[in-house]
């Protein structure tokens, strides 16, 4: 099986990953995939929806292998239903691999050919974290003490998945500036490159496909 063409969304919690992701998710080519929207969305009666509650609700990982396995049939499931064409398409991931072993588990299944990393200072987040526990009423949100941890399992797991990766693939961008802007950046400095490369490659291979796939 080959693998999906994947970009990373990486940033803390409340860098604003989710709010670029839906926008970029909306663009043709590109697929937007939010870990913690499919846990989310889970039934909370269910033994996977308790045990995401066990763990999100104490600002914690939900444990590696399952989160790949549902991540996995999630994204098959997409692909049966026709909503995503990996051929053609781009996934936008955005909250994984949150640690060195998700990273190591999804080697064989995602092609990462580019890394958008939203930047800002803890305190600017944590205060954006705040606020939207009131607006979105999202329990891992309601205290200082998760949001913390949360930020802490950041800091210690998350970030150094980033040297991981080649470097050359990171793109470092400033979480603070507008959000018109942040995704302008994102667009020019990360999407249009990596989507016309795809499109060119397809037009040499298979002329009538790409032009039908492209419109
Ligand atoms: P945030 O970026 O604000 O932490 P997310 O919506 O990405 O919010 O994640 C919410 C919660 O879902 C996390 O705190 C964690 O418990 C769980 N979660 C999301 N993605 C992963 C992942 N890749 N691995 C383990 N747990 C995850």
């Amino acid at each position: 099986m080959s693998r999906y063409r994947t970009i990373l969304l990486f940033g803390a919690p409340g860098s604003g990953k989710g709010t670029q992701g839906k926008i970029i998710g909306a663009i043709p080519g590109f697929q937007h995939s939010s870990t913690g929207d499919i846990f989310r969305s889970l039934d909370l009666q269910t033994d996977m929806g308790r045990r995401f509650w066990e763990y999100s609700s104490r600002g914690e990982l939900v444990p590696d292998e399952l989160t790949i396995q549902l991540w996995k049939q999630y994204i098959k499931g997409l692909e049966y239903i026709n909503q995503f064409h990996p051929e053609s398409e781009f996934i936008l991931l955005d909250g994984m691999p949150r640690n060195g072993k998700q990273k190591e588990l999804l080697d064989d299944v995602i092609d990462v050919r580019g890394i958008i990393y939203l930047r800002a200072e803890r305190d600017k987040m944590v205060e954006r974290l705040r606020r939207r526990a009131l607006k979105e009423n999202r329990f891992d949100d309601a205290s200082d003490s998760v949001i913390n941890k949360r930020m802490d399992v950041f800091g210690r797991e998350t970030r150094p998945v980033l040297d991981l990766y080649p470097q050359q693939l990171i793109h470092r961008i400033d979480a603070t500036m507008s959000q018109i802007r942040i995704l302008s950046e994102i667009v020019t400095r990360v999407l249009v490159p990596l989507k016309e490369d795809l499109d060119d490659g397809r037009m040499k291979v298979d002329p009538v496909a790409a032009e039908v796939a492209g419109g």
